[in-house]
């Protein structure tokens, strides 16, 4: 059999592969360059051309680009009302700032766990875990996988809750049929390099309301409008404006626009490149009881945005983090997505304990985030399917 490079055999490639990587092309940065010989290099109009695109390309009614992800989901809680005394109900397995925004607000997060097919937060573990004060449910599409978004809708509407829909991960994935970004109360993406499209730094909410909308706008720019109809006081003069609530500065460049409004024409070429490789890598791996391949729901046409590689413990002699370091001697280099949100210091000495959910605390020992993005080609492909293969079967219990 052949041996893994960790125990002395070659490595299946000579230079490293990274879990994600930006692509980016001439038009790309064409885009960029525009912008900077432009008149406006903020607050300009490439933002109301993205906002628009968003739309398009979603089926949201409306969309409002920020700075970041995180500052997506602060703007989405301000909006839906989070405030301090509310519960605001997650998912463990996600990025901390999909449970830090209900912190920011002042109010508790709290953890429902997952299914344990298809990683995604359990529906039925929302509808235990509320309470008078769940005031909103932030839903993860982990991996680009919808969440089942018509059953939590069912209840968070039931219960007067606010469904924001964390969509970090999801851009290019439809819900049958309809794209997310069109369905949930609000629906938060976020453009970071690793993400599907990316602009460096961005995020946006997406909604079709247009009290949610007009909110998100204040709370994006310090809480001021030059909206008339809004002010408390007549207007001085044109100059005018008004602070009505307290905001802050989320504001996108158009720099950031202009790149994101380029990347969004290869959204659908990256959607399909990245749909290949999640089948290539499904095909070999659903054949090795060494592994375990994430589920996939069928409402969910999905643009993944992450791969899992899950192992099964009982068919291997080695662990998670054995696995890794196998990988990477391969050169292989991998991430893990996630480590639970409460296992952070900063949770538990908010009172926030081990054992909460116990299937994402299962989910986090057994998982490797494999590479996955639009400029791999399909060696790179092999390669990984070449070094899972051969650590899996070397180690095979
Ligand atoms: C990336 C990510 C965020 C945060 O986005 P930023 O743009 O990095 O602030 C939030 N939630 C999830 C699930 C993410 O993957």
């Amino acid at each position: 059999m052949e041996k893994p490079a960790i125990c002395g055999g070659t490595p299946v490639r000579d230079t490293k592969i990274f879990y994600g990587h930006q692509y980016i092309d001439d038009d790309d940065i064409k885009a960029v360059v525009d912008v900077m010989k432009s008149d406006y290099l903020t607050c300009g109009p490439k933002i109301a051309e993205l906002e628009q695109k968003l739309c398009r390309v979603t089926g949201a009614k409306y969309a409002v680009v920020c700075s970041n992800g995180t500052a997506a989901l602060h703007i989405a809680a301000l909006a839906a009302g989070v405030q301090p005394g509310d519960e605001v109900i997650t998912t463990p397995i996600t990025f901390a700032a999909s449970a830090n925004c209900a912190l920011y607000c002042g109010a508790r997060p709290v953890f429902a766990d997952i299914n344990e097919e298809t990683y995604n937060i359990d529906p039925a573990c929302v509808e235990a875990l509320t309470t008078k004060k769940t005031k909103a449910v932030v839903a993860v599409d982990y991996t680009g996988q919808s969440v089942e978004l018509d059953r939590l809708l069912a209840h968070c509407h039931k219960n007067n809750i606010v469904l924001i829909e964390d969509g970090a991960h999801v851009i290019g994935t439809r819900y049958n049929g309809k794209f997310n970004g069109s369905i949930a109360d609000m629906t938060t993406l976020s453009f970071h390099p690793v993400k599907t499209v990316t602009c460096g730094e961005g995020g946006a909410v997406l909604t079709n309301s247009e009290t949610f909308y007009k909110k998100l706008l204040l709370y994006r720019s310090h809480g001021i409008t030059r909206d008339e109809a809004q002010m408390e006081h007549e207007p001085d003069g044109s100059w005018y404006y008004e602070q009505i609530a307290l905001g802050y500065n989320y504001r996108m460049t158009d720099m950031q626009a202009a790149l994101l409004i380029s990347q969004l024409d290869k959204l659908p070429a990256f959607s399909k490149r990245r749909k290949e490789i999640v089948k290539a890598y499904n095909e070999a791996f659903s054949k090795l009881p060494q592994l375990v391949v994430q589920k996939e729901i069928p409402e969910s046409d999905t643009t993944r945005h992450l791969y899992i590689l899950r192992l099964n413990p009982d068919r291997l002699t080695i662990g998670r983090k054995e696995f890794f370091d196998a990988l990477a001697a391969e050169n292989i280099c991998c991430n893990v997505h996630y480590i639970p949100t409460y296992y952070f210091p900063y949770y538990e000495k908010l009172g926030y304990h081990r054992g909460l959910c116990p299937k994402a605390e299962k989910l986090y020992e057994e998982i490797i985030s494999l590479p996955l993005y639009y400029a791999m080609s399909d060696q790179d492909v092999q390669d990984v399917i070449e070094a899972v293969t051969k650590i899996a079967e070397y180690y095979k219990a």
